[in-house]
């Protein structure tokens, strides 16, 4: 019993919908692929990757093999991070030639955190057509189940790998009001977090995605200060591929606001410094800055007594 017909000859109906657009020869056709559910592909993918003539790949293994899978059989050319520049020269030639060519990328949307874009530029520059066709891609796929603490968002993509050059671009990113995306691979996802917490403080909301659209995929929303010890608690948490959203930074009178609503509470019981401490412990702000403000509050305070 076929409780939906096969892609792409048993669905006639449905092909006819990509089939009857317009097709230009001697384009450039940006073809987003699955980022893991070989099923998360467009139907104007399928028919693009059965109609082009060849197929400009970031892994042409990867690729031959992902193109089996739907039935489809094309020549192939690499296209990748390091040879980008000159395998556009040869993919227009081809275009010149009348060729329509796909790009795609290993997985998802090609550009985004991977090869493609310099292909698009060098052949725009050509004079000849980019066609983008949309689809998956991790940073799509976890914002549409973060939640609302996302609102706008800004996408860094992959943080520097070296410990101090990635403290360094979080410093510059910690007081931006948006979320902000992040990619990351498994090896370095328990110090990513860490860094963030370290960064951001502990309050702010993450979610943690793992494994998207596939098997063991995971959503898990914790604040900053939680993560790493979510993920250390199970070494399976750590394993696969990861995109991390974490909220923007608070509006910086509304924390301030609520920081010196705590400290006031901690200063009728304790010290500047203890009150700090606490209110640092509780909130993941930075102690210096609470020690500051505790202690102007405390001045404000002996000044009111008086
Ligand atoms: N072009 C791709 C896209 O559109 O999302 C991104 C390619 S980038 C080289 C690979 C990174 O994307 C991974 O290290 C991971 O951070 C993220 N990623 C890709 N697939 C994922 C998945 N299924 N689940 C979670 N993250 C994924």
């Amino acid at each position: 019993m076929t409780a939906f017909p096969r892609t792409p000859a048993l669905m006639p109906q449905i092909s006819e919908l990509a089939d009857g657009q317009h097709y230009p020869t001697s384009a450039l056709y940006v073809v987003a692929t699955p980022i893991g559910n070989v099923a998360d592909i467009t139907v104007r993918a399928l028919h693009v990757l059965g109609l082009v003539d060849r197929v400009a790949a970031e892994d042409t293994r990867n690729t031959a093999h992902l193109l089996t899978r739907y039935g489809i059989s094309k020549p192939l050319i690499a296209v990748h991070e390091h040879n980008e520049r000159s395998a556009a020269e040869r993919v227009i030639e081809h275009l010149r030639n009348g060729e329509r060519i796909a790009c795609v990328s290993d997985a998802g949307t090609p550009g985004i955190s991977d090869p493609g874009a310099r292909l698009v530029d060098a052949v725009r520059e050509a004079g000849l057509p980019v066609v983008p066709l949309p689809g998956a891609s991790a940073l799509t796929t976890a914002l549409c189940a973060a939640g609302a603490f996302v609102g706008d968002f800004s996408f860094v993509g992959f943080l520097p790998t070296k410990a101090k050059q990635r403290a360094s671009e979080l410093t510059k990113l910690a007081h931006h009001p948006m979320a902000l995306v992040f990619y990351e691979a498994p090896h370095r996802i328990v110090d990513t977090t860490r860094a963030l917490a370290d960064a951001f403080g502990g309050e702010r909301q993450l979610l943690i995605a793992r494994e998207l659209t596939k098997l063991h995929e995971s959503l898990h929303r914790c604040t900053l200060a939680e993560g790493p010890t979510w993920l250390e608690a199970d070494a399976n948490r750590q394993r696969g591929e990861f995109v991390l959203v974490v909220e923007g930074a608070p509006k910086t009178e509304d924390a301030e606001d609520a920081h010196d609503a705590l400290l006031s509470t901690l200063l009728e019981e304790l010290s500047v410094k203890s009150a700090a401490r606490v209110a640092a412990t509780l909130t993941g702000a930075s102690r210096n800055v609470l020690y500051e403000r505790a202690l102007k509050l405390a001045r404000r305070g002996e000044s009111t007594d008086e």
